[in-house]
């Protein structure tokens, strides 16, 4: 059994002047709590929650007797999330500031402190008692109380001040039996495109993330240029303007991940098929992105393209009960999987010829079939039979050719957003190809 979980934002009806009071004092001992916690943290390298909470509860506890408990053991919580985050981008050596700054907050719940009343009100505990709004119901909402999904203990809940309302964060979980695959789904992740093997067809379906983390960053660096000259520095309007701008990449970029992972996973589930994809280091080392100077920008493409993708790929994942695998991704591009030698790349495009056949290869091709052969347990240097069988090649050294096989069938994002499946699409593609 796997668990997939999911969060779903709900808000509340407009709130009271006074219960709206209430929370916004809770609010500030909440944020108070947490601010003294990550100092405590950050100073003595604490990043787990059973550690600072055995250090530092009864001194927090002790703050606002007035408030339930159970807050002095989500701040820790709360806190040590912090701490563990903010220490591991000072290792890395991109934190700015000695101490994290509390700037967000939002009021971590557990089962003590917060309670759903049928569907349209949760009840909360506070330092005033337990105060009850009303919920504003939505599509999302509904959708996984009426999928099986199962409302989890732990939330989390934000002030709306312009609107005085309270903004919920709720946790929805289910539990999902994993089939044995039957067959795999290989997938080769790239700055701007992913290349699915699937039915010995290469799509190449485009995402463009990397032309959109690019496009935002030169947006930003204008915008801050001309707010700079006119306003100076770090001005509130110029403030606002990179914040809407930078919500609006993640959006674009998150919706982008999230359909086309839902789209191969899909595939996947209705094959009984496991989806298999490289294993990624840490750090941006795939060569395709160095020639990124600037190492901030090179670290969002590749947390946007690469980490981003195949998270969003493993949690759909979890949803279908598709099992994903990972394989070594060293020179999974480099070598022919027919003849197991090397294929030469002349630099210019994406496409190589074998050393030994001296067939054309498309280098996203070679990578899903590698991939491939990898979760075989083929070590791709000896391409077992069973993997070659897959591989309808004709043969001939035809530069380009009419090799259907060779060559990835590349479909831009316009178009596969707006599909269910690729099942339905692939006879014409097909067509297409050996047309
Ligand atoms: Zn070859």
């Amino acid at each position: 059994m796997v668990e997939a979980i999911r969060t779903v934002v709900v808000r509340s009806a407009l709130l009271p002047r006074r219960t709206f009071r209430a929370f916004v004092e809770l609010e500030g001992m909440y944020r108070n709590m947490v601010e003294q916690l990550v100092l405590h943290a950050v100073n003595d390298n604490i990043t787990k929650f059973t550690r600072l909470k055995a250090e530092r509860y009864r001194d927090v506890r002790s703050l606002y007797p007035q408030l339930p408990s159970h807050y002095a053991y989500t701040a820790c919580q709360d806190a040590a999330e912090r701490a563990h985050s903010f220490l591991r981008l000072k290792r890395m050596g991109r934190a700015r500031k000695p101490y994290p700054e509390v700037r967000s907050v939002s009021i971590w719940l557990d089962d003590h402190l917060w309670r759903a009343e049928g569907l349209t009100s949760i009840s909360i505990a506070t330092h005033k008692g337990r105060l009850r709004v009303s919920i504003e119901l939505n599509r999302h909402f509904l959708r996984y109380v009426n999928r099986g999904w199962r409302l989890a203990s732990e939330a989390k809940v934000k002030l709306d001040r312009r609107e005085r309302r309270l903004i919920f964060y709720l946790t929805f979980r289910k539990e999902v039996s994993e089939y044995r695959p039957k067959g795999y789904i290989t997938v080769d992740v790239n700055e701007d495109a992913e290349a699915v093997l699937i039915d010995g067809i290469v799509y190449l379906l485009e995402t463009d993330l990397s032309r959109v983390t690019l496009g935002y960053y030169y947006r930003r660096k204008s915008v801050q240029e001309r707010y700079d000259r006119v306003y100076g520095p770090g001005s509130r309007p110029e403030r606002r303007v990179l914040r809407r701008l930078s919500n609006n990449e993640k959006a674009l970029k998150r919706e982008i991940r999230r359909k086309l992972a839902a789209l191969i996973v899909r595939e996947a589930a209705r094959r009984q098929a496991a989806i298999v994809l490289e294993r990624l280091g840490k750090e941006p080392a795939k060569g395709m992105i160095e020639r990124i100077k600037d190492p901030q920008l090179r670290h969002r493409v590749f947390q946007a393209a690469f980490k981003g993708m195949q998270r969003a790929i493993e949690e759909k994942a979890r949803e279908y009960g598709v099992s994903v695998i990972y394989v070594d991704p060293r020179n999974t591009s480099k070598i022919c999987p027919i003849h197991g030698t090397e294929i030469i790349y002349d630099g210019r495009n994406r496409h190589g010829v074998c050393s030994k056949g001296g067939e054309t290869w498309h280098r996203d091709v070679v990578a899903c079939y590698n991939i491939l052969l990898r979760a075989l347990g083929g070590d791709g240097g000896s391409a077992p039979s069973r993997v070659r069988a897959l591989i309808p090649v004709d043969g001939g050294p035809v530069p380009l050719g009419p090799t259907a096989a060779h060559e990835p069938t590349p479909i831009a994002r316009g178009a596969w957003a707006r599909w269910r499946s690729l099942g339905a699409t692939s006879d014409h593609k097909l067509m297409r190809v050996s047309a």
